[in-house]
C-alpha cells in the first residue's frame, strides 16, 4: 500500500490527477495531516460499522477502512464518485454513497447498518456550512450511535463543553449532554487543510451514555429544548406560550416545575430541562 491519501504529497498528486478544484460552498477543505486522520478514526474504530459525512477524496475514509468492519460514506459531490473509485480501491469494505447527507434516510440506513454489523459510529471532517444541522441529525437518530468522532470549527466544538448561562449554551449542548460524554480529542491548524480555511478546527468525540431517561421519549423531549431555546432572548414563558399556543398552559407546565416566568432557556441544566418537560406531561 502506498502513501496515505492524507499526505500532503498524495492529495496533490490526487488534485492535480483529476483536475479538482475544492468547492467553497460545499466546504470542501482536504485534510493533509495523516496522523489527524488516524486519530480519528482510531477513535471510532473496532468491530462494527461507521457512518462517514463526506469523504472528499478518502483521507479519513481511508483510515476508517483500516480500523473498521464497514464504512458507508456519503459524499454530495458527484465529481469524486470516479476518484473515490480510484483513491480506495483496495478496500472492499467501503460503500460510497452520492448524496446530501442531511437528507438520507438515515435512521433506515443507520438501522441496517446496526443489525448487519452490531455497533455503529460515525465520523466525518464535517463541512463547516452544516455542522450543526449534521450533528442534531446524528444526535436525534434512532439508531443511537455509540461513538461520534467530528471535526468542526474550534468556536463550535467550545458549545459543548457550555454550561448554563454561558454564551455558547444552547440546544445543541443540551442534547449532546443528555446523550454523550464530550471530549475535545484535538485542536487542528487551518494549515493542516488544502485548501486553509479561515478558522482553526477541533475534532471532539461524543461517547453515549448509558443513563438516558427511560421515561422521556427522545425525539419529543428534544423538540421541547429547541422550543425553549426558540428566541433566546425571550422568556421560557414566552417561548414556551408561543410553542403551546396558549398562555394559560405555559405558566401551568413553569409553576408544576417550580420555575419562574422569567427563566431564560439558557439558565436551566439539562437535569432543569428535563424537570420542565415531565411537568408538560
Ligand atoms: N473527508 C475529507 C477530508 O477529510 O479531507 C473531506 C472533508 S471536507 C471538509 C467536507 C466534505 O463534505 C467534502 O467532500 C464535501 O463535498 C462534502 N459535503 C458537503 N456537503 C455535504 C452534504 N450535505 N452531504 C454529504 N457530503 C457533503
Amino acid at each position: 500500500m502506498g502513501k496515505a491519501i492524507a499526505t500532503a504529497s498524495r492529495t496533490k498528486e490526487i488534485i492535480e490527477k483529476w483536475n479538482l478544484h475544492a468547492r467553497k460552498g460545499y466546504g470542501q477543505n482536504f485534510l493533509i495531516d495523516p496522523s489527524v486522520a488516524a486519530r480519528i478514526a482510531e477513535s471510532v474504530g473496532g468491530s462494527g460499522a461507521v457512518i462517514e459525512i463526506g469523504p472528499g477524496i478518502g483521507a479519513l475514509t481511508e483510515q476508517l477502512a483500516l480500523r473498521c468492519d464497514h464504512v458507508r460514506a456519503y459524499e454530495i459531490d458527484g465529481d469524486f464518485l470516479p476518484v473515490l473509485a480510484d483513491t480506495l480501491q483496495d478496500y472492499d469494505n467501503v460503500q460510497i454513497v452520492h448524496q446530501d447527507f442531511l437528507k438520507a434516510e438515515l435512521d433506515q440506513d443507520a438501522e441496517g447498518l446496526k443489525k448487519d454489523y452490531g455497533a455503529l459510529r460515525a465520523a466525518g471532517n464535517l463541512p463547516y456550512y452544516i455542522t450543526t444541522p449534521v450533528l442534531f441529525r446524528l444526535f436525534e437518530s434512532s439508531a443511537a450511535f455509540s461513538v461520534i468522532a467530528a471535526m468542526m470549527q474550534r468556536e463550535v466544538a467550545d458549545r459543548f463543553a457550555a454550561g448554563p448561562n454561558d454564551p455558547d449554551y444552547g440546544a445543541l449542548s443540551v442534547e449532546s449532554q443528555y446523550l454523550y460524554d464530550t471530549k475535545k480529542l484535538l485542536n487542528v491548524p487551518r494549515t493542516s487543510f488544502y485548501p486553509a480555511p479561515n478558522v482553526d478546527s477541533a475534532v471532539v468525540v461524543f461517547t453515549r451514555r448509558d443513563d438516558e431517561a427511560p421515561d422521556i421519549e427522545r425525539e419529543a423531549f428534544f423538540t421541547f429544548v429547541k422550543a425553549c431555546f426558540k428566541q433566546r432572548r425571550k422568556t421560557l414563558y414566552n417561548n414556551l406560550k408561543e410553542y403551546y399556543g396558549s398562555a394559560e398552559q405555559a405558566q401551568n407546565v413553569l409553576e408544576n416545575a417550580g420555575i419562574s416566568a422569567g427563566t431564560r432557556a439558557q439558565e436551566l441544566s439539562v437535569a432543569d430541562f428535563l424537570q420542565l418537560y415531565r411537568s408538560s406531561l
